[in-house]
């Protein structure tokens, strides 16, 4: 299968060419040529299966030159004793008609770990594959939980070296930590002055200068992109989708061939596009009902057509989803209407920061697609409210999903079953958990939020305090370049 730019379908790419570059040479995001359809009996034999096999199915759909030797072995060493859950990705009931998908039994306790654990392995075997001599440098920009996945990802694999970004001061003091204290021979760190959104167009700026790359070229050095507009984020997060539909019907809770819903915390619209992928493959889904905090763009423009990012910047309790400009809300926008049309919006956008889809795309659009948003206040009373009543724990991103999914089903009376995508631990932000069950952490969040729920404190955020600091640094925007600059010299 050949895979084409969402800003121009005439030039072809094969897979390992599109994960290899990430990003299209013309800007654009890498999409498949065509879908490929999971029949029924398909979908049947996935449900027999276990997580591993589920993803070397799906994922070598995409994958033709890769063989299936190849994806075992990944898929192997990718869900592995790396992960703290037999499933990977369990599926937890909370009563008949609402599961909670948990993405975050992996080395960072967030979902990030589900595409970041796979993706070292697809493009280090990309590489090869394309014949390419120079060794690839990662640049990531991250609202907190990418940087951190991507590390652990590429630490110390051969031939490759990983640079991270992250917002002064818009990410969680856990996040922070996780990254600054990060180990590898491989790894750069450092804080931008600004949101995440400047971190991102940094990154960007980066990658677009081309006599840069010479330079780095002559190095024997070339860039590429851990973010989700990687065509290799996004696959191995089409897997637990089917995973969680297949662990439904098994539960005996939804008849095989029913629709399920999904509710997803959606920052980039990395993950919930991953799930638009798997209905089209042929999943039951009924609706995707698109979640954002105090950074609303996308309720905005799912409700209205209008994609506006001229609006004031929330640093909110769910930080990995304070975000105005959602990358990966290209490639959809690419399989409602053509390459040209795609273009279109994206140069208004760059120039005006906003622009305005035509009815046929909204009407598109909304045929799959709600949307909805909760502030902080919401999103801890959400919190508090289902430990009070189930002694279920919820993180804050899947605490906004949880609300906009309870909002949703008394506005429109569709009670179809659903499921909400859990993207991380709720150790992960534990002062905020702590105070959306009315309890205050103190100097010890992680400690107090165990004692609270009966929790273990999960491993890799254990005595993350007494690890060194290895990266303090804190740069402005534009010293960003020469940062690289320096890390591959
Ligand atoms: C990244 C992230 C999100 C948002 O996911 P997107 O793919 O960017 O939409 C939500 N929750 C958590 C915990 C995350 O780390």
């Amino acid at each position: 299968m050949n895979y084409f730019s969402t800003r121009n379908e005439t030039k072809k790419y094969t897979a390992a060419q599109a994960i290899a570059m990430g990003l299209a040479p013309d800007g654009g995001l890498f999409v498949p040529e065509t879908i490929p359809s999971v029949d029924e009996s398909a979908l049947r034999a996935l449900c027999g299966m276990d997580y591993r096999a589920r993803a070397v199915e799906l994922m070598g759909l995409y994958l033709e030159e890769f063989s299936r030797e190849e994806l075992e072995g990944f898929v192997r060493r990718a869900y592995a004793e790396n992960y703290d859950h037999p499933e990977i990705a369990p599926l937890h009931l909370l009563d008949d008609a609402t599961g909670f998908l948990e993405l975050w039994y992996g080395p960072t306790c967030a979902f990030k770990d589900m595409a970041l654990q796979m993706l070292p392995y697809l493009l280090t075997a990309s590489l090869k594959k394309t014949g390419e001599k120079r060794q690839v440098c990662i640049l990531v920009a991250t609202s907190g939980d990418t940087g951190k996945a991507a590390l652990e990802g590429f630490k110390d694999v051969p031939g490759t070296r990983i640079f991270v970004f992250y917002p002064d001061g818009g990410v969680s003091a856990i996040q922070r930590l996780q990254m600054v204290t990060q180990a590898g021979e491989n790894v750069g760190v450092c804080a931008v002055r600004g949101n995440f959104d400047d971190a991102q167009t940094g990154v960007k700026v980066i990658f677009g200068d081309s006599q840069f790359a010479a330079r780095l070229t002559e190095k024997g050095w070339f860039l590429s992109s851990a973010n989700s507009i990687n065509w290799g984020r996004l696959l191995p997060q089409i897997v637990y989708y089917f995973s969680a539909y297949c662990d439904y019907v098994n539960s005996g809770k939804l008849n095989f061939g029913d629709r399920l819903n999904f509710c997803v915390p959606t920052g980039n619209f990395g993950n919930i596009l991953a799930g638009w992928f798997a209905k089209q493959m042929g999943l039951p889904v009924g609706r995707f009902i698109c979640a954002s905090n105090a950074n609303n763009v996308l309720t905005e423009f799912i409700q209205t057509g209008v994609y506006d990012k001229n609006r004031p910047f929330h640093n909110t309790i769910s930080p990995s989803m304070d975000i105005l400009v959602s990358s990966n809300l290209e490639r959809l926008l690419y399989m409602l209407t053509d390459d040209k049309t795609t273009a279109a919006y994206m140069a208004r956008l760059a120039k005006d920061g906003r622009y305005t889809v035509d009815a046929e795309v909204l009407s598109a659009l909304q045929s799959t697609f709600s949307a909805g948003f909760c502030d902080d206040d919401e999103t801890r009373g959400m919190i508090g409210r289902v430990f009070a009543e189930t002694g279920y724990l919820m993180d804050t991103h899947t605490a906004v999903a949880c609300k906009v999914l309870s909002d949703y089903r008394a506005q429109s009376g569709d009670q179809t079953p659903a499921v909400v995508v859990s993207t991380a631990s709720p150790f992960k932000f534990a002062a905020d958990v702590l105070a959306g069950l009315g309890a205050d952490g103190g100097a010890e969040p992680l400690a107090a939020l165990s004692e609270k729920s009966g929790m273990p404190i999960p491993a890799p955020l254990q005595n993350l305090e007494e690890r060194p600091v290895r990266f303090d640094g804190v740069a402005e925007k534009s010293e960003m370049e020469r940062l690289v600059d320096q890390f591959l010299s």
